[in-house]
């Protein structure tokens, strides 16, 4: 099984934490009306020409960004109609053509019942949605364009919709107590959401909010108020049944992101667009993180792939193993690696990780596989840093 992952590089506005590539649309349109046709045509030109890559079946579809939702509703969903369309088409040659996931990533702003009724009937079952916090000040503390009622009608829209769905939040962010990070978990869980994910705010250079940091203007939170902020996360997800399956990541029984997930079990997948990856079960390949760059590439006479590929040796394909799979319940498989990368590896794998079992920093799990526990996943970086093979 393979997937397959869409890149809308488009926003209506940026807000001050982002450093995805991300473009504004007011001014693209304004400088080009028919530049969103011209990037969605471009997405179908290059499934087209790289569907020969894909050597297993589509079982999921992501779309994401950016803001797919800023493209307007009928091109958007005759965009995925297309791409419902072309996926089948590739997937006839498995004999196979059901998607077992289709998501669209959605603000808050643009859903309602009408857009997510129009986003379903063009094949969408699966909606993830930024709320990221229900208190208007803290949204306008990171420039988010929509305001408490906002993400609470929206919300009320997918509950009522019964589509399944997700919505992420996120902690730490400025002016935000220990009490109002509890009340945010409140509020979203009392919509009984299939899934949710819960993000640690992080300051990354470049961002404008990394610049308000650095001239003291807001304060990050700090390490101790993280950490309970994460311990009140995961007893309020536990409480109301949820599966912690992935250091972010929340679901019912059953409805873990099967999207997702695939990035964390080496699942091939085809990444198009703009700054889009794509993994093959061996080598990346990424696409330029420049509109200009990937329009140049595809919509001219002499179309052009436009990733680069990344050579990666075997101790990089392992690292990126042990890096995502120790941030899973589902941990780190000793006879995964055995597997695919050999028992020389897979004994220095298990030479790196043995401190930890001592320590309490690993669980074993039976069958050669360890976890890291969950109380402990917001630090999984300190443990991932020693766990993880040195190049030659
Ligand atoms: S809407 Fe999402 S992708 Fe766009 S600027 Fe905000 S955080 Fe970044």
């Amino acid at each position: 099984m393979a997937g397959l992952y869409i890149h809308i590089p488009f926003c209506r506005s940026k807000c001050a934490y982002c450093d995805f590539y991300s473009l504004p649309v007011g001014s693209i349109l304004k400088k080009d009306p028919g530049s969103l046709s011209k990037y969605l045509k471009a997405i179908l030109t290059e499934l087209e020409m790289r569907a020969v890559e894909i050597n297993e079946p589509i079982s999921t579809i992501y779309i994401g960004g950016g803001t797919p939702t800023s493209v307007p509703m009928p091109e958007l969903t005759d965009f995925i109609s297309s791409i419902t369309k072309k996926t089948a088409a590739i997937n006839r040659r498995f004999q196979i053509s059901e998607i077992m996931e289709f998501t669209i990533e959605a603000n808050p702003e643009d859903i309602s019942r009408e857009t997510i009724d129009s986003l379903r009937k063009s094949g969408i079952d699966r909606i993830s949605i930024g709320i990221q916090s229900f208190e208007t000040a803290q949204l306008e503390a990171v420039m988010r364009r929509h305001d408490s009622n906002t993400s609470l009608r929206a919300l009320a829209a997918l509950k009522d919709s019964g589509i399944n769905y997700s919505a992420d939040l996120i902690y730490g962010l400025p002016g935000q107590s220990l009490d109002s990070w509890s009340s945010q978990i409140r509020t979203l869980l009392d919509f009984e959401p299939p899934h949710f994910s819960a993000y640690l705010l992080s300051y990354e250079p470049g961002t404008r909010l990394y610049a308000q940091k650095e001239r003291g203007r807001v304060n990050e939170a700090d390490e101790q108020t993280a950490c309970r902020m994460y311990d009140i996360l995961i007893k309020s997800a536990s409480d109301r049944g949820y599966d912690h399956y992935e250091i972010s990541n929340f679901s019912r029984p059953g409805m873990a992101a099967k999207h997702n997930s695939s990035y964390w079990n080496l699942t091939p997948y085809l990444g198009l667009g703009c700054s889009a990856h794509s993994f093959d079960g061996n080598n990346r390949r990424i696409n330029p993180a420049s509109l200009v760059s990937y329009m140049k590439a595809l919509d001219c006479d002499k179309k052009t792939l436009p990733f680069i590929e990344e050579e990666e040796t075997a101790i990089n394909k392992v690292n990126d193993y042990i890096i995502t799979s120790l941030r899973t319940s589902a941990g780190l498989s000793v006879p995964m690696i055995i597997k695919k990368w050999g028992d020389t590896i897979a004994t220095e794998v298990r030479t790196n990780l043995s401190p930890f079992c001592a320590t309490g920093g690993l669980t074993p799990l039976g069958d050669d596989c360890y976890r890291i526990p969950e109380q402990l996943w917001l630090k999984s970086d300190s443990i991932i840093r020693d766990a993880i093979l040195e190049a030659d």
